[in-house]
């Protein structure tokens, strides 16, 4: 069970000294927030932590306690006891530091995902979280660390950021009570919130306003598909992580179930993001082309150009939809 993986991660933990912590490419509020509520809380028991880099780190994200010591990896950096690897659904989407699932001891895998491929000498796995970071909460409190402003405004992050703002069919009592014992700690929410949700560049204001005359729909508007392509970027000057929250605001339409944003990241290489309201199970598209995620987010990737991509996309959501 999860509790029990849990009970022999801990000893584990404390067993060892040098502990890395890395997560997906592409981060988000979850994997970020999980990644350094768990290092500044093994930093307070004395523990050798390193919090490495997958990819590049939205700047939106640079206000989080902790964040200005995630870095790439290197040797020096001295043996891999235990590799945490939280909010990842498997190997791939660690990008680069795939390659050291090999070199560590022991790799303690941290998730929330249905997809998860069980990667880890021990599994945390329950995809009823409605965050990594309800489980990093959970490990945290479970090891007798006490909760502080730095690791409770982490954790707020990353659970605040995976549910819509505690919104989505996820969110349970335990979440909001999880959030309310953060905000009797004294973390400042309401700070936090304008740096994650008030703090919209100009840039990418006008990248939104560009991509949406991208917009389609398909049966009976109940499908909706917008593009990104690297030329809009360039206009906007903006970058692809500024495509982040494009894709809640076309869900919002009244007749749409499935939202599908496409990111053209090279020429033939397509970056697709689902979103579902009610109905479809869009984890399960997402798989039929070799990606993952939730019932109501869910991403993959197609090689070939963005209009291929999006009939190749599109065929399949209106499979599910009709
Ligand atoms: P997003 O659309 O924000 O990139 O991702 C939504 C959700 O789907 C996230 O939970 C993310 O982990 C998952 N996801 C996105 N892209 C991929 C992918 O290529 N492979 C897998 N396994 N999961 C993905
Ligand atoms: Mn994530
Ligand atoms: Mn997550």
């Amino acid at each position: 069970s999860t509790n029990h993986q849990m009970d022999e991660a801990i000893k584990l933990i404390l067993q060892y000294n040098n502990i890395f912590i890395a997560s997906h490419i592409n981060p988000d509020g979850d994997n970020i927030g999980s990644m350094l509520a768990i290092s500044l809380a093994l930093r307070k028991i004395n523990k050798n932590v390193s919090v490495l880099k997958s990819d590049v780190l939205p700047e939106d994200f640079m206000f989080l306690p902790g964040s200005h010591d995630i870095q790439e990896y290197k040797e020096e950096l001295g043996p891999i006891d235990i590799f945490i690897v939280v909010d990842c659904s498997d190997e791939d989407r660690l990008g680069n530091n795939k390659a050291l699932l090999s070199n560590a001891k022991k790799v303690i895998n941290i998730d929330h995902h249905i997809s998860n491929t069980m990667f880890g000498d021990l599994n945390i796995v329950d995809p009823k979280s409605a965050a990594t970071g309800e489980l990093i909460y959970k490990l945290i409190k479970k090891m007798g660390i006490s909760l502080d402003i730095d690791i409770g405004s982490n954790l707020y992050t990353a659970i605040s950021t995976d549910t819509g703002k505690f919104s989505y069919e996820s969110v349970t009592s335990r979440t909001h009570r999880i959030i309310a014992e953060l905000i009797d700690i004294g973390v400042d929410f309401n700070t936090i919130n304008l740096n994650l949700y008030e703090n919209m560049s100009i840039e990418k204001t006008k990248l939104f306003i560009q991509s949406l005359s991208t917009l389609k729909f398909y049966e009976g508007n109940s499908i909706v598909t917008l593009k990104i392509t690297k030329e809009m970027l360039k206009h906007a000057g903006a970058k692809m992580e500024d495509a982040e929250g494009i894709i809640s605001f076309i869900r919002k339409i009244e007749s749409v179930e499935v939202a599908c944003v496409l990111k053209e990241i090279e020429m033939n290489n397509i970056k697709i993001s689902l979103r579902s309201k009610r109905d479809v199970d869009v984890a399960l598209i997402a798989q039929s082309f070799d990606g993952g995620g939730h019932i109501r987010a869910a991403g993959c990737s197609i090689n070939s150009n963005i209009e291929e991509a999006e009939k190749e996309i599109v065929g399949k959501i209106r499979e599910v939809v009709r």
